[in-house]
């Protein structure tokens, strides 16, 4: 894998070597209100292997202080993303669990004068906060005495007040240039069972009071997050401060913001993802057309190929959008050695080879990745009844560039013999059923016979001992043009996002699992899908041999 390296592994570094910090800790802080997605990947990728390069760690934290939307289910599937990727969290930590030090923190606050429990409501606050041309206004409550502040707030705590009754608001300037400085919230009272704390709290902090709170009680150093968060820095800023961290801890964690990655033609908004969902536009959020860490799993994406897409794309302080070709490149490079190449026939058309002894079947010897000798060998079957693609015969040979089977031509069925298409037999639409063909016993492959040379190489999969198959390609979800630029997303769903297609494989496929990887021979990436059963083999296309390649 390729090393990290960018603007903060400097910064980091520095930090090192100036004795700011001892050792590097990081933290990942994922909401748990949906399943992770691959600009995650950005944050996943950047947090660990940044701590790792300078022999620290990092932390799982799960950011569950919005109770409304958060499930354990997301939780699980979390921690199943990153054990998947390969990274192992330090600790695993909930924002939830710092409730009661991040409530004395604002009692704290309140006590020093610098926060206070505001009666306005959320339409009110806003209305107050003015905009980026005018300053905002005080509240007619900021002035409460320090006394009354602690009473209504241990109130609000107790659940004497409605959901939007009151707030906590931190005490700092009105006329900001900064809006996020214009007293912001720091509590909110929701009447809701919390997912962990179920009906302890009936107040919850807000992001910009609990994230650097939660950094700081864990002692991270470098507190990563996207560009979004830039000017919220002066608060997370503020709040360290004011809470008197280095003075509890002897240290404090700074911010430091990173462009998001986009892909093209790749929405991956948690809203988005849901409403696929939700509309069932898809079969879940593993759905492999989804750009989910599930999704991209099932659809056969290694996470090596993750890892070094993530790597591949750099980072810095602007949001880039990469291509998404870029990802399919990096499962190439990974699985081009790695994944076995054997046959799938994937609508298929039968052959006879009529010069061939009925009964008998020779077992060949066939590499199982041409390009890397470690990977072994196995035997695939030949017999009288072979399966090809439809796709590879052709009644009459249409000129030059055809270089596959036509009624006269020679090809070679590869690992095996040379074969001649003599005849074809059709159903009562037109539509082939049978191809006749005779083969030469002298050109069997092992053999060195090279006295001609034949119209091609074309695989194949011999008949009774094939294993049934079915193949889901897939095109993306979304199609985005210039018409339909500015319309809802679910209006621009690809109504042919799957396509599904039967055939067969070679039986030395019989024992294969869920997420095996394949190179299938002149057809692309596949991965074994779950849906597999002792009916027949389901795979999924990951993507094509080349980039735009159609055969
Ligand atoms: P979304 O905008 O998709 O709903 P989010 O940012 O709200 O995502 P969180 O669960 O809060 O999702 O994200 C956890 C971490 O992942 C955050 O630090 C966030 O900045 C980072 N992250 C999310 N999406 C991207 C992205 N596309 N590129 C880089 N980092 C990202
Ligand atoms: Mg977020």
């Amino acid at each position: 894998m390729a090393e990290i390296n960018n603007f903060i592994k400097t910064k980091m570094q520095e930090d090192l070597e100036s004795g700011a910090v001892k050792e590097i800790i990081t933290r990942f802080p994922p909401e748990p209100n949906a399943y992770l997605h691959i600009g995650h990947a950005r944050a996943i990728v950047t947090n660990f292997e940044l701590a790792k390069s300078f022999g620290g760690y990092t932390n799982l934290r799960f950011d569950d202080t919005n109770p409304a939307k958060e499930d354990k289910e997301f939780v699980s599937g979390i921690i199943e993303d990153l054990a998947w990727l390969g990274y192992k969290p330090k600790n695993v930590f909930y924002g939830s669990d710092y409730f009661e030090k991040t409530y004395e923190k604002a009692v704290l606050l309140i006590k020093k004068g610098l926060a206070y429990v505001d009666d306005l409501s959320q339409e009110e606050i806003s209305k107050y906060r003015g905009t980026l041309s005018e300053p905002g206004k005080n509240s007619p409550y900021r002035d409460r005495t320090i006394e009354e502040n602690l009473r209504l707030f241990e109130e609000m705590k107790e659940g004497k007040y409605k959901d939007g009754e009151k707030t906590l608001r931190a005490k700092i300037d009105m006329s900001s240039p900064n809006i996020n400085m214009r007293d912001p919230v720091m509590y909110r009272i929701l009447h809701i069972n919390h997912h962990r704390q179920g009906t302890k709290w009936c107040i919850f902090p807000m992001y910009d009071f609990a994230h650097p709170l939660q950094d700081s009680f864990e002692g991270i150093t470098h507190s990563l997050c996207s560009l979004e968060y830039d000017n919220h820095r002066v608060l997370y800023d503020w709040v360290v401060e004011n809470c008197e961290i280095e003075k509890e801890f002897n240290s404090r964690p700074h911010q430091i913001e990173f462009g998001r990655l986009n892909i093209t033609n790749t929405i991956m908004s948690k809203r988005y993802l849901r409403a696929l969902v939700d509309s069932k536009k898809v079969s879940g959020y593993d759905d492999p057309r989804m750009p989910t860490l599930c999704g991209l799993r099932r659809r056969g994406y290694t996470p090596d190929s993750i890892k070094n897409f993530i790597l591949s794309t750099g980072l810095s302080r602007i949001n880039s959008t990469v291509p998404e070709e870029t990802l399919e490149e990096a499962l190439r490079d990974d699985l081009k050695l790695k994944a076995n190449r054997p046959n799938a026939v994937i609508n298929p058309v039968e052959v006879v080879i009529d010069n061939y002894p009925e009964g008998q079947i020779e077992w060949l010897d066939a590499p199982n990745n041409q390009e890397n000798e470690e990977a072994g060998s196995r035997k695939i079957a030949f017999s009288r009844h072979v399966y090809i693609e439809r796709e590879d015969f052709i009644e009459e040979k249409p000129n030059k560039k055809w270089k596959r089977l036509a009624l006269g031509v020679e090809v070679r069925l590869m690992r095996a013999y040379f074969i001649t298409a003599t005849s074809v037999e059709k159903d009562n639409e037109g539509n082939i059923t049978l191809i006749h063909a005779t083969y030469d016993p002298a050109t069997r492959s092992d053999s060195g016979f090279n006295e001609r040379k034949p119209n091609g190489n074309i695989h194949f999969v011999e008949k009774s001992t094939a294993i049934k198959a079915e193949f889901r390609q897939y095109e993306p979800l979304l199609i985005e043009t210039e018409e339909n630029k500015d319309l809802d997303f679910m209006e621009k769903l690809n109504p042919n996002s799957i396509h599904i297609s039967n055939g067969f494989v070679e039986s030395s496929l019989k024992d294969t699992k869920p997420l095996d990887h394949f190179q299938f021979i002149r057809n692309g990436y596949y991965v074994t899908d779950i849906d597999s059963n002792d009916e027949r083999l389901v795979f999924n296309e990951t993507c094509g041999l080349k980039s735009g390649f159609k055969l």
